[in-house]
């Protein structure tokens, strides 16, 4: 079985339905409210464990009865949560509005996912045993880039989800095998916006392979071997929450390629996956099972 681990966060999802989103200084009333456990930690967490892999988490959460609830959460998945610290305060919550066409505005705090500063030696440890390690951008990047040196060190590929959208520091860049912004994420590391292939070859200088997520358009895969970008289709179907798709997308991706996959195989893979989780709602609550996608 394919071993992923998985540095990030954990944030409880507090979730909006709406018809159309507010803009500033608007009040408009929604259709239903939801709480689910998220953050894009553990949803790529859940997503590698349904898909088949032996996961295990390094995260923290609160004292709050928000973080009970999101280790249970992940001890339900089958996620290994010996190394999820609970650290006093709040646990981190996402504010997401879906609005009508299944599209998302999220705001996140990070609670306890920012406590985690640095990586205890058993932290390194899973890291080195691991065969990926999948990295976002929401807990501090001192403990991101440890991590990220940590796997470089020890032959383990770093799948790094450049989220939420920020320039990253070159020592970041350089120990990241395996980028996957979605464009605007692309957009925000390259400047170059509207024009995914650009960017996907400009990406190609700071880091080895890239694939840009392009929603309900599929994904580009670009690499140093072959710089020229392939697309790969998504699958239509008709969305109804898109939250949590990037994040179920790198979390099978990860574990075809942990497979031995080829590249293109895995994508596909991936795609499908995602595009069954945006026909349903929520984030983690919404992601297939291996048997399911591969159906
Ligand atoms: P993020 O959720 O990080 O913003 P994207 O919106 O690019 O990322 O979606 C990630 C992947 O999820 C896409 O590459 C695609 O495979 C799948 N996906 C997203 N939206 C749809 C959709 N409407 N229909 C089918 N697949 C989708």
């Amino acid at each position: 079985m394919t071993r992923i681990a998985v540095l990030g966060s954990t944030n409880m999802d507090l979730v909006a339905y709406v018809t159309t989103a507010p803009r500033s200084g608007e009040t408009v009333t929604g259709q239903e409210f939801r709480t689910a456990p998220g953050g894009k930690g553990a949803n790529q967490a859940v997503a590698a464990a349904r898909a088949g892999a032996d996961v295990a988490m390094i995260g923290a959460v609160g004292t709050d009865d928000f973080g009970d609830q999101l280790r249970t959460a992940l001890e339900h998945a089958g996620v290994d949560i010996d190394l999820l610290r609970t650290t006093e305060g709040p646990s981190g919550t996402a504010h997401i509005v879906v609005d009508g066409d299944g599209g998302n505005a999220i705001v996140v705090i990070p609670g306890a996912n920012g406590s985690l500063t640095s990586l205890s030696h058993a932290d390194r440890a899973l890291i080195a045993e691991a065969q990926s390690l999948l990295l976002q951008l929401e807990l501090p990047m001192s403990a991101v880039l440890a991590g990220a040196e940590t796997a470089r060190r020890n032959g383990v590929r770093t799948i790094l989800t450049p989220a939420p959208a920020q320039p990253l520091p070159c020592e970041l860049l350089a120990v990241t095998d395996l980028l996957v912004p979605n464009e605007h994420e692309a957009a925000t590391l390259t400047g170059v916006s509207g024009d995914p292939e650009r960017a996907a070859r400009a990406l190609l200088a700071d880091v080895p392979e890239v694939v840009i997520t392009l929603g309900a358009r599929g994904c580009l895969y670009a690499s140093r071997a072959q710089p020229e970008p392939v697309a790969v289709l998504a699958p239509p179907v008709t969305a109804v929450d898109t939250t949590g798709a990037g994040d179920t997308f790198v979390g099978t991706l990860a574990v075809a390629l942990g497979e031995g996959r080829p590249m293109t195989d895995a994508l596909t893979w991936a795609s499908a996956a995602a595009a069954l989780s945006v026909q349903r709602p929520g984030a983690a609550a919404s992601m297939p099972y291996r048997a399911e996608i591969d159906a």
